[in-house]
């Protein structure tokens, strides 16, 4: 059975159509990159798998239970149930700027109390060293680079125990001395086989890291396939003219 299975997904904004109807699966352990130009609605795909936007029409099932089915959304209840089984890290980070990186990294397992007091602090504590971050449990983010920061966000997506991770842009807010720290990270989950859906700019790493890269252009899921397919042997135009086009602003850069 698929982890994430998502079908016929229809979203607009007023007049404008966001999500054509994509369909994708992903398997458990996979790691699946997301690629396109901007405004092709990867964020607005991203959001939807954790009911951050509400669509008009499709399927989402997680883990085999339907969060939307048929553009019919579960109950209230359940809805949280289902999105819980995921874990998000945005382009921005979003950490609170009043608490610390561990006041950070507990509150959403104490605010749905899922353990003892004890038992997050010891797995806060256990994510910062993962991470590398063992000696900022106190500070604010302020106090941290932006790399630093991001590396708090994906420790606090992993608190909640998801089966999933979801990362927009991880690395877009990031300096370019900065984003190899996150990624490192990211490499370590994906060799962990944590189940991952990233979008990303990262060309090298979704050739390197992904399982398998998807190409959205203009609300549609244009072509898939693995990282060597996709890259060395893309078959629409729609991917060549795209993958032409960031390959030669890299060469420029
Ligand atoms: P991507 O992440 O691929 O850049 P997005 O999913 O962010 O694309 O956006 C897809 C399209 O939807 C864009 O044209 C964007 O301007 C539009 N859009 C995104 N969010 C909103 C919103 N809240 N209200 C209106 N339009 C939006
Ligand atoms: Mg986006």
């Amino acid at each position: 059975m698929a982890v994430v299975e998502v079908k016929e997904l229809k979203k607009s904004f007023g007049p404008l159509e966001v999500l054509k109807r994509i369909s994708f699966e992903v398997e458990r352990n996979e790691v699946i990159a997301v690629i396109g130009p901007s405004g092709s609605g990867k964020s607005t795909m991203l959001r939807s798998l954790v009911h951050l936007e509400e669509v008009e029409g499709g399927t989402i099932a997680i883990q085999g239970e339907n969060l939307v089915l048929n553009g019919q959304y579960a109950k209230a209840k359940h809805l949280k149930e289902i999105t819980s089984k995921m874990g998000m890290v945005f382009q921005q980070f979003n950490l609170f700027p009043h608490l610390t990186v561990i006041q950070n990294l507990e509150l959403a397992p104490k605010l749905v109390k899922q353990r003892a007091e004890e038992g997050y602090r010891k797995r806060a504590m256990d994510l910062l060293a993962k991470v590398g971050l063992s000696d900022k449990a106190d500070v604010f983010p302020s106090k941290l680079s932006g790399g630093q920061k991001q590396r708090v966000a994906i420790a606090r997506a992993l608190m909640m125990n998801p089966e999933i991770l979801l990362f927009d842009e991880p690395t877009s807010a990031l300096d370019p001395e900065l984003t190899g720290e996150v990624l490192d990270v990211m490499k370590e989950l994906a060799k962990e086989h944590m189940t991952m859906i990233v979008v990303t700019h990262e060309m090298e790493f979704a050739r390197d890291v992904a399982d398998r890269v998807l190409f959205m252009d203009q609300g549609e899921i244009v072509e898939e396939g693995s990282p060597d397919e996709l890259f060395g042997n893309p078959k629409k135009e729609r991917t060549k003219a795209f993958l032409s086009r960031t390959m030669r602003n890299r060469s420029a850069e």
